[in-house]
């Protein structure tokens, strides 16, 4: 039996601690520090909104299409990325969907609007595969959590709207996949924060939600985790420049060494 502890205190309670066979983490955020990546990303897209709407330019609605794009993405000049806005959390065809609305908002009607954003979103997902792109670093201390977890016989499975391929990406680039036995990803049916994602995962995993952690950087994780029965649920908030607007009623922590496990009978 594995104990996780916080701040040395036991999960979910002290005195009501509660042994863990898995854990699973959000990925954006919380495995990773996305931000630059995905800051980069949203730009781009942008960037590649106004060369394919050069009319907009003509019609002096180019800086409206820009603003609409910033604030549909969450994206802040100079503060940042919303943590919980569209291009932080949301998947891929989320994002394309959102594109096409602004695109409309300045006058495209919808088929026009859809195959621009497909085209934009073609052009850009090529970006990941560039070396201008700054590839996603895992936040400090995660990889020592996931050996510790690992060596201890706890499962550690990722929860995430990203694609497999994007998810697999970023563990295999810091050789992390041999530490991981779950995947649950945009690819997968339903999507969190569908209770039933982690219900699918578990599943896979073989145990039950009540022996699982689940860790994430987003409101929507943890309520997605308590109404799916997870025994322990923790936010996590240093994976953003933007401090964190996280639902007190959970447990938080800042740093991934304020985790610890304890062997028990
Ligand atoms: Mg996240």
């Amino acid at each position: 039996m594995i104990y996780l502890n916080l701040r040395g205190q036991g999960l979910p309670r002290p005195g009501e601690a509660r042994p863990i066979r898995a854990v699973l983490f959000d990925k954006d955020g919380t495995m990773s520090h996305s931000e630059p990546m995905l800051t980069a990303l949203a730009e781009s897209r942008i960037l590649h909104c106004l060369d394919q709407t050069v009319g907009l330019a003509a019609m002096g609605r180019s800086e409206e299409l820009k603003d609409l794009l910033h604030r549909a993405y969450g994206l802040i000049p100079n503060h940042g990325l919303h943590p919980a806005g569209l291009t932080a959390v949301a998947a891929k065809d989320h994002n394309l969907i959102s594109t096409a609305t602004a695109l409309t908002q300045v006058g495209l009607g919808w088929p026009e609007a859809l195959a621009t954003a497909e085209k934009v979103f073609a052009i850009t997902d090529r970006l990941h595969e560039e070396e201008s792109i700054p590839r996603p670093q895992p936040t400090e201390g995660l990889v020592e959590l996931l050996q510790d977890l690992h060596s201890h016989g706890v499962l550690c499975a990722v929860i995430s709207n990203d694609h497999q391929k994007g998810i697999q990406a970023f563990l295999g680039q810091h050789g992390l996949s041999s530490l991981v036995q779950g995947i649950w990803s945009a690819d997968h049916h339903p999507r969190k924060p569908d209770p039933d994602a982690v219900h699918g995962l578990c599943q896979r995993l073989g145990v039950s939600p009540s022996e699982c952690a689940l860790i994430g950087d987003a409101n929507s994780d943890l309520c997605m985790a308590r109404a799916a029965g997870v025994s322990i649920i923790l936010g996590y908030s240093s994976g953003w420049r933007r401090p964190l607007d996280l639902d007190p009623s959970f447990l938080h922590l800042t740093h991934w060494d304020q985790l610890s496990l304890t062997p028990g009978p």
